[in-house]
């Protein structure tokens, strides 16, 4: 049996900041598309940075200051949106990083909105449901009027969840006068259905994901149902895209997480490893599939590989031992620049994280209309809309990637800027 050794972190600390090289990005495409100034200098920083410090009382009794964060980037387009993180290495610069790309994923996806992140430093495994409860309503209350549901709508994002996001909505509702009660729902998206969420909304992202691979295997000529798969993060994204894929008749080999990585070449019986995973809080022990060593995660010979965890998980020392034709990237900026500079030398396609996992915010779009009007949709609805906005940003991705001959993470940005320039072009800057 070969010994079990987790996934080494990602160590972000000591590598270069995680915003520089979503900048770099932004740069790259922006001489591609021969984006102008001011537009340039504008889109290269956030708009507003808000930190707030709040104390909470622990079941203990003892008090606790946490740090939380929301980086507005840019709002041209729509009010700013995007994930709430709360997670040990939350930090200003990967939030800003993270709210960047929210900007460029909206425009690309053409929803209305603008780009935002934040979060709080936190291990949420460690503390109990009632101090989370309380660590989440003392944060909405320190944001205050820098959310609200025309200004800046929040939604889950790694470490939080439908549960958390109907505790903001109550904790802002209630700081709202009471003829707003029924109107401020859209605060936040990804509620749970009972608080106004949408259906197909937790499911979103990784379906999104699904639909991106099935546009890529459309456009390659290649059989879904023949592709073998290696997934990284069994958590809401992964599990989702993983269920799907099974279902669809992929082959997933092996599934990492942060209890251990599982392998079975024959294909890891999915609707099994969900309920294993819900009872024992990962995939470690699953009966169905052997332990192996973590680095085999990126190295077992697949089709496509999926990271659906956190980003710089594929270093340049892992892309070397990577085989698969596809990158299809649930989670954002998993692919370090210089992994990216070789897999794009090795031939490896990279389907980039604003148009693979936008379904989640596409859905936050729907679930926010969905409040507006107080009607909801089907589940059919949903998915059949979600799935038209998917493939038309991967096929203004695949015309844009031909005419300025260039990879799909440039043409996904050229696309996105070209809107953005679009609208700064019309509205013009004032004052
Ligand atoms: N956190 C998700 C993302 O990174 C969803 C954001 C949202 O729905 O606003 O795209």
């Amino acid at each position: 049996m070969v010994a079990k050794t987790k996934a080494k972190p990602a160590a972000k600390k000591a590598q270069r900041s995680l915003h520089q090289t979503a900048v770099d990005q932004f740069h790259r495409a922006a001489d591609l598309v021969g984006l102008p100034e001011p537009h340039r200098s504008i889109l290269s920083h956030p708009k507003n940075e808000v930190i707030v410090n709040f104390p909470v009382q622990l079941d203990d009794g003892r008090w606790e200051v946490f740090r939380g964060f929301r980086i507005q980037h840019n709002n041209i387009i729509g009010p700013y949106k995007g994930g709430l993180r709360f997670h040990p290495d939350v930090d200003l610069d990967e939030v800003k990083a993270l709210a960047a790309w929210m900007t460029f994923k909206c425009a690309l996806a053409g929803i209305p909105f603008g780009g935002a992140k934040g979060g709080v430093t936190i291990n949420p495994r460690d503390y109990s449901d009632s101090e989370m409860e309380r660590i989440v309503r003392r944060f909405t209350h320190a944001l205050g009027a820098n959310i609200g549901p025309e200004h800046d709508i929040p939604a889950p994002d790694v470490g939080t969840n439908a549960m958390m996001m109907d505790w903001i909505m109550d904790t802002y509702t209630n700081l709202s006068g009471p003829g707003s009660r029924q109107t401020v729902k859209g605060v936040v998206t990804g509620k749970s259905l009972a608080c106004g969420g949408s259906l197909g909304r937790n499911a979103a992202t990784g379906q999104g994901v699904l639909y991106s691979l099935r546009h890529w295997c459309g456009e390659v000529g290649e059989r879904l149902d023949s592709l073998s798969i290696s997934v990284q993060g069994f958590g809401n994204v992964g599990a989702h895209f993983s269920r799907l894929a099974y279902k669809d008749g992929c082959t997933i080999k092996v599934v990492g997480d942060h209890t251990g990585t599982i392998r079975n070449d024959d294909g890891i019986d999915i609707e099994e490893l969900g309920p294993w995973v819900a009872d024992n809080g990962g995939v470690d022990g699953f009966p169905g599939a052997r332990a192996v060593d973590a680095e085999e995660l990126f190295s077992t010979d697949v089709d496509v590989f999926v990271p659906a965890a956190l980003e710089n998980q594929i270093t340049l020392e892992r892309a070397r031992t990577m085989t698969c034709r596809l990158i299809v990237e649930a989670a954002n900026g998993p692919t370090t620049p210089e992994a990216e500079e070789l897999l794009t030398e090795q031939g490896v396609a990279i389907v980039p994280d604003i148009l693979a996992n936008a379904g989640g915010v596409i859905v936050s779009y729907f679930e926010w209309l969905q409040n507006k009007s107080s009607s909801y949709w089907s589940e059919e609805e949903v998915d059949r809309r979600l799935r038209t906005l998917v493939w038309d940003a991967h096929d203004a991705v695949v015309v844009t990637k031909k005419s300025l001959n260039c990879t799909r993470r440039e043409a996904a940005y050229a696309v996105a800027l070209e809107r953005l320039a679009d609208v700064y072009d019309r509205r013009g800057i004032f004052p």
